[in-house]
This record gives structure tokens, sequence and C-alpha cells, in this order.
């Protein structure tokens, strides 16, 4: 795509990059076969080329962002299955990216959305103030449908909707820094602790946990690092989420130079999609570049770390029918597509890939509270292909996947770890344990 940006705007580093993502792509259109949203919508401005030309006009332009642009971007769920469509290789992430941070510096949006993107960007990065939000939406949950017809407030009824009835019980790991190897130890790793996972289904990282220290691996989950900056970064947000990277790394960084690590893995795959790109993401930080550049070298999805080791043979192989939901994050964000199935597979269980499985289920971060109507109809389709593969459960590897199939079916749906772990000598996960 030809561009026209002056010599002035291209000494800017982030349009210099802009330009050359712009650069590269062709207006082939393959990718818009599967955009979620032109798939759903039709629109030209709501498939990947369409959103690329509304960018490129806004940036070439040097204007603040406008009604439109904003609408056809909110719309976008950053699943980046365009990605791995496209022949081309555009990096949307990052032009996306930009545009956001973009939209977030120029255009002032209604109040509602204001506050609603604020109360999202206060409260969900934070355990303790997402556990007492839950705790009050419990109160007000009732009345969501009613407060859904109020005008301006249906994404308020949507993060009500969203809220668990029930908080699951507290870990016993949550205040726990240290997991020795209970074998003989083969190495030692980070285990991210998250934000929104920790409240909502702690049971995911004891699960990890178990099965890591099981298999000889020390784990370590250092104090007072944090949400990794993904949820506001995905609201454009840019300055607040660098700087919760920033956090992270120098925690990471004092452990790394201390007792030293092997990895860093993260059960939440849109997590590490978001650590896996500190290193572009404080790429102009004098200070923090190459910090963040190991740190991002050593971030790994929990299930692309547990395919190089040697679990043993499985202890309750169970021939469970699975039906896998990969992730956006997880196989176009990190383009880990068989580690989940070949693991769970070799654990003795019987593994399905529900059709379309490239489109995304509509949870994408905080997608599903700014964005319902378009979140419940990718949900709907998500939940009628799997189940139409007639399997017993569902697994995945991101906690809001999870919440959001879960919220549409009777199925059992369990983070993959959940199953490894229970496969390897670990307790039937809780979700299973109430179906039987
Ligand atoms: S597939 Fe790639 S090159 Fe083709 S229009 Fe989409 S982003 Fe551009
Ligand atoms: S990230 Fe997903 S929703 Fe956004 S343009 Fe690409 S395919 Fe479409």
């Amino acid at each position: 795509m030809q561009t026209n940006f002056t010599l002035a705007q291209l000494a800017d580093p982030e349009i210099k990059v802009a330009e050359k993502i712009l650069r590269s792509c062709v207006h082939c259109g393959f990718c818009t076969a599967t955009c979620p949203t032109y798939v759903l919508l039709g629109d030209e401005l709501d498939s990947p080329r369409g959103r690329i030309y509304l960018i490129k006009d806004m940036l070439e332009k040097d204007k603040p962002a406008n009604e439109e642009v904003t609408l056809h971007i909110d719309r976008c769920l950053s699943c980046l299955a365009c990605m791995t469509t496209c022949p081309s290789g555009v990096d949307y992430m990052h032009l996306v990216d930009h545009a956001r941070a973009h939209i977030h510096a120029t255009y002032k949006r209604p109040l509602v959305d204001r506050l609603t993107r604020s109360v999202l960007a206060n409260v969900l990065p934070y355990p303790r103030r997402f556990r007492a939000a839950i705790v009050a939406a419990f109160f007000v949950r009732p009345f969501a449908s009613l407060i859904g017809l109020i005008p301006g407030l249906s994404r308020f009824a949507a993060m009500l909707k969203l809220a668990p009835l029930r908080l699951p019980p507290r870990s016993a790991n949550e205040n726990k820094h240290l997991h020795p190897a209970l074998d003989s130890k083969k190495a030692r790793v980070a285990l991210l602790r998250g934000c929104a996972q920790s409240v909502l289904d702690p049971a995911i990282n004891d699960a990890a946990i178990r099965l890591l220290t099981r298999s000889g691996i020390e784990v370590v989950m250092p104090e007072g690092e944090g949400c990794c900056g993904a949820l506001v970064h995905h609201m454009g947000r840019a300055e607040e989420s660098h700087e919760q990277a920033r956090r992270n790394i120098d925690i990471w960084t004092r452990e790394i130079e201390g007792g030293g690590l092997d990895a860093i893995l993260v059960t939440t795959s849109g997590c590490g999609t978001t650590i896996k790109d500190y290193g572009f993401m404080l790429r102009l930080d004098p200070r923090y570049a190459d910090k963040a550049a190991r740190v991002s070298s050593l971030a790994k999805d929990i299930s692309e770390y547990l395919e190089g080791l040697d679990l043993g043979t499985p202890k309750n192989p169970s021939g469970l029918s699975v039906a896998y939901h990969a992730a956006c994050s997880l196989q176009h964000g990190q383009q880990v597509r068989t580690a989940p199935k070949t693991l769970l597979a070799r654990a003795g269980f019987r593994v399905s890939e529900p059709a379309e499985s490239h489109l995304c289920c509509g949870s994408a971060g905080t997608y599903n509270m700014l964005q319902p109507e378009i979140a419940t109809r990718l949900r709907d389709r998500k939940v009628a292909n799997i189940e139409a593969t007639e399997a017993a459960l569902v697994a995945a590897g991101n906690i809001g996947c999870i919440t959001q199939i879960a919220g549409a079916t009777d199925l059992p749906v369990v983070h993959t770890i959940e199953l490894l772990d229970w496969a390897y000598g670990g307790p039937k996960p809780g979700r299973l344990a109430a179906t039987s």
C-alpha cells in the first residue's frame, strides 16, 4: 500500500513503524474471510483491510480520531485472526495498538463510555478491588436485565451478567512465593499470578503448580508482581500498560539475576501475548528495552513449556472426549496451535476441535463488556460449534474464554492445565467433580 507520510512525521519512531506496517498491506482482502466482525457484520470498515485504511487516513493526515474510526476500531476484537491469514505478514497487532493509543489520546468519548472504561481499567487489574466488585455485583445482578434497558447502560448490564454468582475459595497458595520441586530439581520457572484469573479461578494456577513441582520444576511467584498490562493496553492506555509491564519486569529481573529463571510461564494466554510483546512495547525506553526483551524471550505459555517436558505415563487416563477451544491469543497471538492438543491426547483424552475454531468466542479481554451485542453473537456461534462435537467437556487456555463459553453452555469448561494435572495424578478439576 502506498503511503504519503512526510519526513517530519516519519521522524516519530512510532509513526515509522506504523508506516512500515501499512506499506506491507497489498489490500488483497484475504483477511476479511477470517475476521469475526466482518463475518458477522459484512461491513468493509469492520474488516482488517477497512480498518487499515481508516488508520492510514487518520495517521497520514495527522488527524485526531473521530467517531467513525473509533466505532470500527472499538469493534475490532484484537483476535489477530487476520495476522494468521495474511499472506503478506502485515503486523496488524502493532498497528491497531497504535491506533487505540491515538484514539485514547485524541478522542473524547461520551461520558458513559469514559466512565465504563475507567471502571474497567481501575478495577479489573487489581485483585482486591475486583473481588470487592464481584461481591457488590452479586446484589445488583438480579436487576441486570432491567439495567440493560436504560439507554447507555447496556455495558454495565453485560458486566453484571458476566460476574460470577459466587467466588471460588481463595487458594492456599495465594501468599506463597516459592514452590520447591518435589522431585530432583530440573529447572526453575516463574509463574504469572495474574490479576482477574487469580480471583475468578485460582484452581488453574494451583493445578499448574502441582504438575510442575511433581515434574521436578521449582516454581516461583515473586511478591509484588501484578497485572501484565494487557487489559489497559487494549484500551489504548499505553502509559498505564507500560508502567504495569515495568513493575513486572523489575520483579522478574531480580529473579533472573538472583535464583535464575529458565522460563516465565503464563496460564492466561491473553497475558502471555502481551508479556511476549514487552520487548516491543518498551523498545524506546533506554532503561527498560534490554530487560523487557529478556523477559519476553523467557515468556512461554504453559502448554509450550510442558510439551518439552517428560510428564511420564498418565495415572488417570480418563478417555473423556474434550472439545479443545483455541483461544485467539494462543493460536493467533502466539501461534501456539498444537501443544495443548498434543498434551491432552498424550494424557489420554480424546480431543476434537470445533468447526470455525479460528473465530473468536467474543471474550477478548474486556470486549464482552464493551461490545456485548457482538460478543454475545460470537459466543453463541462458538458454543453451537462446540456442542456439535458432542464432547463431554471443553478445555481452553484462557480464563476469559472459559468464562465467556461457560456462560452459554451446560458443558463443564476447564483450563487445559487442570485436565493435565488430573491425568498425571492431581485431583479431578472442580467443575468436573461437580458434574459427576
Ligand atoms: S490479507 Fe494482509 S495484505 Fe491482504 S488486505 Fe488483509 S492485511 Fe492487507
Ligand atoms: S484482530 Fe480480529 S476482529 Fe480485528 S481486524 Fe483482525 S480479524 Fe478482525
